[in-house]
């Protein structure tokens, strides 16, 4: 048995943040991790002899400035670079969209002037509302709490706050504001432009993760969940980290040490011990006992609720409605390594195109019906496809001449239809992904020299997200700001004392942010102040 101040569930990038946050302020902080490796859905690993990739997440914007600077995380070797192209958008007809780097606009242009300028109101209206929402990711949002007592005041000021931040956008943005966080996007995509490219643009960020269509009510919040990042203080764009996300989460996994953490892998938690209503440690599936006066979890909350913490410990309304938290976003990953780069139809040859986010989803009837066929059969016909190429930007990845790429395919069925297994499926949908890339640029199924496939079981498996939800609890409003993870909990605080959450199911939610980790850091250690000032 050992004992410590804080033990964390999980080495994902925000169970590292945390972790380092706490270390800093001088706690005594143990990390436990059930893979081999640390990161969680942020690692790179080689998938094929002499091939490396991001294998989960693989692009970065969101992860944010301020934790970057906290953690030192350039000095502890993290370099980001920029893309030279953000989006090409290929279509079946031989018309395509590519925008990022000053040339969107003139892009668009070429297909409808109406929607150039459209682009570039819209991106204005998105960024200035962002600009304002980047204030609430390091920070609590407003938790409800019963009663008058230190928790009230807390929050009441935390409120006066949130409204503070609000009041700064004016009454048309707060409009813009309530549409985004309500409406569909589809909707507000078709009111303002006319060309399909344009409008297949903005959805594919409000299907992303998003097990629905683009014209179900709330998909617009996504989209704007995907605006909020910046890459080397350019707000609004994707990047690359050098040696893949894996750079961010080793050089996060540094920091930690560097102020003291220990960090155990393939150390899986198997229960979390309570005691007269508190949590108090942990025991590994190995049989070890780690006791510590702060529990912290940095997996989903259902795993947690649902499989680490006895349920007697629980109170009965809370363990119902944490097991109704809704999971699945219905993503299916693919890495491959290639023998050459692909050449598009739409845009033959080698450019700065194929350093891109590509697009293959050339309308929202497309990812509608997408949407529709996985819901049916359990996967689309013709799916939803984003590749992106790293080794374009990046030497470290691949053997000279060879490349990687990274398919992230949306619109599969978290579980199928009918009793069917991914298992059985598996290498028939990544089959019809790389068919799906073919069709756009022909050769590329040719030059796949080896792959790896990840259904949403494989990802539940393989990284513990339940349902393959990529941000641990779907982005929708009753699971969003003072209700992630629910109403009365949203200050990082569970049900028992000393349980704490600092993962992807925790306000801001999902992504490469680092924010939950960070805000979960700011609660704990508030707590370990109070205890500390009342003796
Ligand atoms: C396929 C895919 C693509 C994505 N693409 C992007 C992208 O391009 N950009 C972006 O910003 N975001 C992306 N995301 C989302 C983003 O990666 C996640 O939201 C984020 O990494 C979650 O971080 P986390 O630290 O909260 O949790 P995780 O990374 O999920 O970490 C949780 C950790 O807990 C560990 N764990 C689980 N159970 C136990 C246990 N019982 N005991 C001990 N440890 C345990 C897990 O192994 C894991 O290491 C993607 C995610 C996926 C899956």
């Amino acid at each position: 048995m050992t004992e410590t101040d804080v033990v964390i569930i999980g080495a994902g990038h925000n169970g590292l943040t945390c972790a380092a946050y706490l270390a800093k302020a001088g706690l005594r902080v143990g990390v436990v991790e059930r893979r081999k490796v640390v990161g969680g859905a942020a690692v790179t690993e080689e998938f094929h002899p002499g091939f490396r990739n991001s294998v989960a997440a693989y692009t970065v914007s969101l992860l944010n400035p301020q934790v970057i600077r906290d953690l030192r995380l350039a000095e502890h070797g993290l370099r980001i670079v920029e893309r030279r192209a953000q989006n090409f958008l290929p279509s079946p007809d031989g018309s395509s969209l590519l925008t990022g780097e000053g040339r969107s606009a003139q892009s668009i242009a070429r297909l409808s002037t109406h929607d150039a300028q459209g682009f570039l109101d819209f991106s204005r209206e998105l960024e200035a509302i962002a600009d304002v929402l980047r204030q609430f990711v390091l920070r609590a949002p407003p938790n409800l709490v019963e009663g008058f007592g230190a928790g009230a005041i807390r929050e009441g000021l935390g409120a006066l706050g949130t409204a503070n931040i609000l009041r700064k956008l004016s009454l048309e943005q707060q409009r813009d504001l309530l549409d985004l966080f309500t409406r569909s996007a589809g909707e507000m995509l078709d009111e303002r432009f006319e060309t399909d490219l344009v409008k297949a643009l903005f959805g594919f960020d409000a299907i992303v993760g998003n097990y629905a269509s683009p014209y179900a009510a709330g998909s617009a919040y996504v989209m704007l969940h995907h605006a909020f990042g910046e890459v080397n203080g350019r707000k609004g764009v994707w990047g690359h980290a050098i040696g893949g996300m894996g750079a961010i989460t080793q050089a996060m996994a540094r920091a930690a040490r560097g102020h003291g953490v220990g960090i155990e892998t393939e150390a899986g938690v198997r229960e979390v011990i309570v005691e007269k209503g508190r949590a108090a440690g942990v025991i590994l599936d190995n049989g070890t006992t780690i006791r510590a006066r702060y529990v912290v979890s940095n997996v989903n909350p259902k795993l947690l609720y649902t499989r680490l913490v006895p349920a007697q410990a629980l109170p009965a309304e809370f363990l119902a409605r944490i097991r109704r938290w809704r999971n699945g976003s219905g993503t299916f990953r693919m890495n491959v390594a290639l023998s050459a780069l692909p050449s598009f139809t739409a845009l033959p040859g080698d450019g700065d195109h194929l350093t891109a986010g590509i697009i293959l989803a050339p309308s929202l009837g497309y990812m509608d019906r997408a949407w529709q066929d996985a819901r049916d059969l359990g996967w689309s016909r013709q799916p939803v496809v984003e590749m992106l190429i790293p080794s374009t930007l990046d030497d470290t990845l691949a053997p000279k001449g060879q490349h990687v790429a990274s398919l992230f395919c949306q619109h599969v069925a978290p579980e199928l239809p009918e009793g069917k297994s991914w298992d059985a499926h598996r290498d028939e949908v990544a089959d019809l992904m790389i068919a799906t890339v073919d069709r756009y640029a022909p050769g590329f199924a040719a030059s796949v020299i080896g792959r790896q496939a990840l259904t949403p079981l494989d990802l539940e498996r393989e990284f513990g997200l339940l349902g393959g939800d990529i941000f641990h609890g779907a982005l929708t409003l009753n699971q969003l700001f003072s209700a992630r993870p629910m109403l009365g909990h949203a200050d990082y605080r569970g049900p028992l004392k000393g349980l704490y959450h600092c993962g992807s199911g925790a306000h801001p939610g999902g992504g490469v942010t680092g924010a939950p980790g960070h805000n979960a850091a700011q609660a704990i250690l508030s707590d370990h102040r109070a205890l500390f000032a009342s003796r």
